[in-house]
């Protein structure tokens, strides 16, 4: 058991896991992919920096400096966090189990490619099998995405029913051995009218579903949020004066949580989070 998992390995994931360590935490931080602040080819606004730096050499020097505290790493993508008494984080590769986790998951939000399934969402599309998945029992259900998210709500969705097919709209699935039927044709746009329809493919073939689940890409911010029932507020999550989500436990840093959306804000979201997750630990244990 972990006391603080970061998720998210950018400036706001790395601070959070300083402070946290720093506090005396045992702290994992789990994060896959290139942060936003690493795709930076100059940054010439962070503080003490003497002028400019690539994001790239700022990162490394912050991942050396957490692992040099004690930080533990994880290079492995997060399908979802729950609570269980405590909090589990799945990722592509394992399970883990800690007393507080900050979301520090920057902003990205992959576009589903696909027409129309905005104007389903709620009838019939979702972003969230654990969440609307009971609402489909024995029902045909679609998944769209292409990876280990994907399969993870594949997989979560198993339990209710069994006609489940994975639409990969054009994409090698990457992720792992498929629980269900995969569909690789393009896909062009979901059709229905008061309720989802299905999906009609770029050949011209529509498949009828009662249910399309996105999960295309890595679970982002809102998506967890989701599963946790956080409060969001225009896209963001809302966290209060230390951090904390509308769950206790759950602390939120970085671009994630909006604001002015620097590395300078992600460094100073993160700080707090952190530490405020730490003291938040001490304090339940009392
Ligand atoms: C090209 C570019 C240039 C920029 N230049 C500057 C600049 O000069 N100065 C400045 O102050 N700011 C700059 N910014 C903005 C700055 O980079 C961001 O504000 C900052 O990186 C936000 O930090 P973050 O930790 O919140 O998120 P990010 O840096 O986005 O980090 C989030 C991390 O979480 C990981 N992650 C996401 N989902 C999952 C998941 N499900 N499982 C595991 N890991 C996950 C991501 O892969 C990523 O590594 C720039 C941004 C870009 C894109």
């Amino acid at each position: 058991m972990y006391d603080v998992i970061v998720i998210g390995r950018g400036p706001a994931g790395v601070s959070s896991a300083i402070y946290a360590v720093r506090a005396g935490k045992k702290t994992l931080l789990i994060g896959k992919g290139v942060s936003a602040a690493e795709s930076a080819k100059e940054v010439g606004n962070f503080y003490g920096t003497g002028g400019t730096v690539s994001g790239a050499e700022l990162h490394s020097r912050a991942i050396a400096q957490a692992a040099s505290l004690g930080v533990e790493f994880k290079d492995e993508e997060v399908n979802s966090v729950e609570m269980t008494g405590s909090f589990t984080v799945d990722t592509d590769s394992g399970s883990y189990d800690c007393k507080a986790v900050v979301l520090a998951v920057g902003r990205r939000r992959a576009s589903s490619g696909v027409k129309n399934t905005d104007t389903f969402e709620g009838r019939g599309v979702s972003r969230c099998a654990v969440c609307d998945g009971f609402f489909f029992k024995n029902k045909t259900l679609g998944v769209l995405g292409a990876g280990s998210y994907a399969a993870h709500e594949a997989k979560q969705l198993m339990s209710i029913t069994d006609k489940i097919t994975i639409f990969t709209n054009g994409m090698e699935f990457t992720g792992g051995a498929p629980p269900c039927g995969i569909n690789k044709q393009k896909v062009k746009s979901v059709f229905g009218e008061a309720k989802l329809g299905g999906v009609e493919l770029e050949n011209g073939e529509k498949i009828l579903l009662d249910g399309l689940f996105i999960a295309v890409g890595t679970a982002d911010a809102l998506d967890l949020a989701k599963k946790l029932g956080l409060a969001t507020d225009g896209g963001y999550l809302t966290v209060d004066k230390n951090g904390m989500t509308s769950c206790p436990g759950v602390f939120a840093a970085g671009d994630c949580v909006g604001g002015l959306n620097q590395i300078s804000t992600a460094v100073g979201d993160g700080a707090l989070a952190g530490q405020r997750a730490a003291e938040y630990i001490s304090k339940t244990a009392e």
